[in-house]
């Protein structure tokens, strides 16, 4: 935003450069544990850019259920080492690339998911902070019409509902249901796998008060997890995308040869698991989508949360009851 502000500066032509102080505001823990592990950082390092990374200037952040899982410690074996900045999610402004980018420049604004896999080594310097360093291949233009609230809810969520559909190989004219379809990656399979995928049916779950807003996103039918169960019903789907953990239950709605894609929980075959991987090129085959309105970020109504109540966003997305995402802005 500095250097889109300073643009219509006459000096901005010659000087497009910005100032990367070495120090900045960041989230941070040092031991694992409740969202009370959390403290503001005033003097975090601003983190050093490699040849393939830009560093970005943070507009907005995102949370994910991730966040609040590694920060508790349920990936210790494959996380990244302590003090860890969390954060995946982000959208911002380019102030600095490496030597090798070809694809970005300074004063480009750009969103992604800065973690190429969420659960191996993940960044020690991560979103939630006024800079991050990101590769290049994780990174996408942000789409034209969005702003940085509505870009930064997007990466994680919307690649996993991708690559979950993907995998569970949704084919145009299928049928698909959706445990979960309000939350962060349910709002957002919904709307791939009827305006990207050409189901011709989405059903989905939530509770009594989300019905509507799973029908505004395109589901045909809204299931009332509170009044029925879905394993229950007559319908079986082609595919099933399990993102509340009842891979068992989510089995026995599934039509013979189709696939339940699991995001947590136990695996009952076939049903499968997958973990999302971050890729910039495919985030950036979705920005048609979203710069047409066709595809819509959904943002939790109590966000954006400012950058100083962190602390709080955590605590409101661990109750599990968030509607869509969980924004951080601004930052
Ligand atoms: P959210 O926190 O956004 O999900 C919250 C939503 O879940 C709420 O809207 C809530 O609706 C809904 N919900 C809770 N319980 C039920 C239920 N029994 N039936 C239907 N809906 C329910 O989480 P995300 O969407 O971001 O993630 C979902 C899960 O997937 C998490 O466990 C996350 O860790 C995992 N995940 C896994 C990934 C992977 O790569 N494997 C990637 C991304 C996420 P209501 O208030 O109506 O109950």
């Amino acid at each position: 935003r500095c250097i889109a502000a300073s643009a219509s500066s006459p000096a901005a032509a010659t000087k497009a450069t910005t100032e990367v102080p070495a120090q900045m505001k960041a989230w941070v823990y040092d031991a694992y544990g409740d969202a009370s592990v959390l403290r503001l950082d005033g003097a975090a390092t601003v983190p050093a850019v490699g040849e393939d990374q830009v560093l970005v200037k943070v507009a907005a952040a995102a949370l994910n259920p991730v966040d609040a899982k590694r920060r508790a410690g349920k990936f210790q074996a494959t996380d990244s080492p302590l003090p860890t900045v969390p954060g995946y999610d982000m959208a911002g402004v380019v102030v600095k690339v490496g030597s090798q980018v070809k694809s970005f420049k300074e004063g480009d604004e750009v969103y992604g998911m800065i973690s190429e896999k969420p659960l191996e080594g993940p960044k020690q310097s991560g979103s939630l902070a006024e800079y991050t360093a990101v590769e290049e291949k994780l990174l996408a233009r942000k789409p034209a019409g969005l702003d940085f609230v509505q870009a930064a809810s997007l990466p994680l969520a919307v690649q996993t509902a991708n690559q979950g559909l993907e995998r569970a190989g949704l084919g145009a004219g299928q049928s698909v249901l959706v445990l979960g379809g309000a939350g962060g990656v349910g709002s957002l399979t919904i709307q791939l796998a009827k305006q990207v995928y050409g189901a011709s049916k989405a059903a989905a779950t939530a509770s009594t008060a989300k019905l509507d807003l799973l029908k505004s996103l395109g589901a045909d039918v809204a299931i009332d997890y509170t009044k029925e169960n879905f394993e229950d019903l007559p319908e079986k789907y082609d595919v099933v995308i399990d993102a509340v953990g009842q891979g068992d239950k989510a089995v026995k709605v599934v039509k013979e040869g189709g696939s339940v894609a699991v995001l947590t929980g136990a695996v009952t075959p076939p049903g499968f698991r997958f973990v999302v991987t971050s890729n910039g090129s495919a985030l950036e085959k979705l920005n048609p989508y979203l710069e047409s309105g066709k595809v819509k970020p959904v943002i939790d109504p109590k966000g954006p949360f400012p950058f100083s109540q962190v602390v709080e966003a955590f605590s409101y997305l661990e109750t599990g009851r968030a509607t869509g995402k969980v924004v951080i802005s601004p930052i």
